[in-house]
């Protein structure tokens, strides 16, 4: 019989579900509405794609991205889905073929861009077909609130009413803030839905925050290891991402880039390289993300710090979606709170809102770029403090982040506190980080100069002291709130009230330093097993390079062939007969029926050899 565990073997090769997965389908296959909170990674599409698959008729995705839909609609014709799209990609004789066989009821899945639900095609087809169940990827489009929002999302509630039988309805996201939730909900017009939210831990990926002296350097060095590794390095703004891109390519990485700046043909391409694995390195700015579903992604470093924390989780949780171990670090400098500041004053994305509105959004980014910025300096366990920022109980170290890992010292610093405490006082709160620095110095650069700094009673007090020694004194003020950094355009540092008690009340500060300079990563001796290598990194090897003469063969992604996972448990598994392929996590009949004898082939020879060695 069909039920939803034989479809997940058969179909997607998986023995077993994730976290969530199974509640919301059960909820789904019982004929009521659900909502799935997940995080990027968790494995949201299977909650929609195994119902369609135990539903009669054919199921819709709304899906916000073109290059979203075209990847998982090959995904799943490889798993033996009968999947098809709908976008603006398609020609009219194509779009024409598409409903055609739709209509035949050729297909358990059709993905639908939100802004042809309303045409005249579709809803002449729409009208006629037997639709059990609509599924709304990507949910948060709905709300202005989100990230991300989309009008012709606000079309879906209206598209699903004119339908003469309602459908189920799933609708799917990682944004889990209560407003988005409750947009969600109303907007989509859902029915007493059953919500489900998992936990935002991603077990699998470790941080890692570094205050390099010279990002260059730290990059090349954090690559060096990894050459081999598929990876993205997110940049904040294009002109970074150039300079980035150009240098790692002239020192011999694969490397591409994506922005907006660029053409529309150049960013496809250069997508298309990076999920082929033609191109290891992406070097992109926020403009990368959604809609990719690259699984083998082996880190995602950070080259500047993001504007919140919301983006950073989202970018990072792009690494190791397959579950396998990744890396996820983050380089940050004094600069990119200022970059950020700078993106937050100008910013006016969005033209319709009037300035009340767009006071209050501001307002709640410079709140939020603060928390970012904590999180930066943060001492504690860095795991702990993502999942206390989504809500989500974590325990005190998580035992794989740079900071759990990483011995810190208690330096006093009260004496260069007050120094530097004094300085912005003495310079009457006027000016920014930079002149500040330069003051306490003793710089004589013509700006200084030129305001009279250098008559200062403070100027020069810190001469001793290197600049990022120094401000890294300067962004610990900042973090415990001994000092604040003015929102304006040109942003002026003031001290607070907390100030006071290190100036004059002899109040003492410490301030924790790495003992040792952080290495680009942990030592291999201290990582935790999670982060292990494959078992046998040559068949691995073998595997990777089959996998990619099957996929440009076929014309697709990689990862469509088999996830990363798949083939590190294929070296674990050692399979050597059909039946024991199936049991390997990610093969399931359709993929064993196409690549079997192939894989098979690859690991007899490697058993054979081995055994020879022996
Ligand atoms: P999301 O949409 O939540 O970000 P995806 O649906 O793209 O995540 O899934 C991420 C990855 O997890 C995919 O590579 C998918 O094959 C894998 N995956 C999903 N469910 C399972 C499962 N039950 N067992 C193993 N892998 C899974
Ligand atoms: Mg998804």
């Amino acid at each position: 019989m069909r039920n939803k565990h034989v479809v997940l073997k058969e179909y997607f090769g998986f023995g077993g579900f994730r976290s969530g997965q199974e509640e919301v389908i059960d909820a789904l296959l019982d004929g009521r509405d659900a909502v799935g909170i997940m995080p990027t990674g968790a494995g949201k599409s299977l909650c929609f794609q195994i119902p369609s698959l135990l539903f009669e008729g054919v199921s819709l995705v709304v899906s916000p991205l073109i290059s979203l839909m075209k990847d998982q609609v090959s995904a799943l014709r490889q798993s033996g889905v009968a999947a098809a799209f709908l976008n603006s990609t398609l020609t009219f004789p194509q779009m024409k073929t598409v409903l055609r066989n739709a209509r035949a009821g050729k297909y358990t899945l059709l993905y639908v861009a939100p802004e042809r639900l309303a045409t005249e095609d579709f809803m002449e087809f729409a009208r006629d077909a037997s639709i059990p169940f609509v599924a709304v990827d990507e949910a948060h489009c709905v709300s202005q609130w989100g990230q991300d929002f989309r009008p012709s999302y606000l079309k879906i509630g209206e598209f699903i009413h004119s339908l003469p039988l309602r459908p189920v309805l799933g609708a799917f996201t990682a944004t889990a803030t209560p407003q988005v939730r409750d947009d969600i909900v109303q907007l989509l017009n859902l029915r007493a839905p059953h919500v489900v939210t998992t936990g935002f831990d991603r077990k699998n990926l470790y941080f890692e925050v570094q205050s390099p002296k010279s990002k260059p350097a730290a990059l090349k060095d954090f690559l060096r290891s990894r050459s081999e590794k598929s990876g993205i390095v997110y940049c904040l703004t294009r002109k970074t991402v150039d300079e980035v891109c150009e240098k790692l390519r002239d020192a011999g990485y694969s490397a591409t880039r994506y922005h907006a700046g660029l053409t529309q043909e150049e960013r496809r391409e250069n997508q298309d390289r990076f999920q082929a694995d033609d191109a290891r390195i992406m070097v992109a700015t926020n403009a990368f993300g959604m809609g990719i579903d690259k699984s083998n992604v082996a880190y995602v470093l950070h080259y500047n710090m993001p504007k919140n924390m919301e983006s950073y989780y989202q970018e990072a949780g792009r690494a190791g979606r397959d579950g396998s171990p990744a890396e996820c670090v983050l380089f940050y400098g004094g600069q990119d709170v200022l970059t950020n500041q700078f993106f937050i004053e100008k910013e006016r994305e969005n033209e319709e809102l009037d300035e009340e509105t767009l006071k209050k959004v501001r307002e709640s980014e410079r709140n939020r770029l603060r928390k970012m910025v904590a999180y930066c300096h943060t001492t504690d366990c860095l795991r702990a403090a993502i999942l206390t920022y989504f809500g989500d109980e974590s325990p005190a170290a998580c035992g794989h982040c740079s900071n759990c890992l990483r011995d810190f010292e208690q330096e006093d610093i009260t004496i260069p506190a007050q120094k530097i405490l004094s300085c912005v006082l003495r310079m009457e709160e006027r000016y920014g980080v930079s002149l500040l620095i330069g003051t306490l110095r003793g710089s004589k650069s013509e700006r200084v100069l030129k305001l009279g700094l250098d008559e200062l009673s403070t100027y020069g007090i810190m001469k001793d002291e290197s600049e990022r020694s120094l401000r890294a004194k300067i962004d610990f003020l900042l973090a415990r709130g001994y000092i604040t950094i003015t929102d304006d355009e040109f942003p002026v540092v003031k001290t607070t009230q907390a100030a006071k008690g290190v100036l004059f009340r002899g109040e003492k500060l410490m301030m924790p330093v790495a003992k040792e300079e952080p290495k680009p990563l942990v030592a291999e001796s201290k990582k935790p097993s999670m982060l292990m290598e494959p078992s046998d990194l040559e068949l691995f090897d073998k595997l990777r390079a089959l996998r990619k003469e099957i996929a440009s063969a076929q014309g697709v992604p990689a990862f469509v062939v088999f996830a990363d996972a798949t083939l590190r448990d294929m070296c674990e598994k050692l399979p050597q007969t059909p039946d024991e392929l199936l049991q390997v996590s990610g093969v399931g009949y359709a993929k064993r029926e196409k690549y079997g004898a192939a894989f098979l082939e690859l690991l007899r020879e490697h058993a054979a050899a081995s055994a020879s060695m022996k």
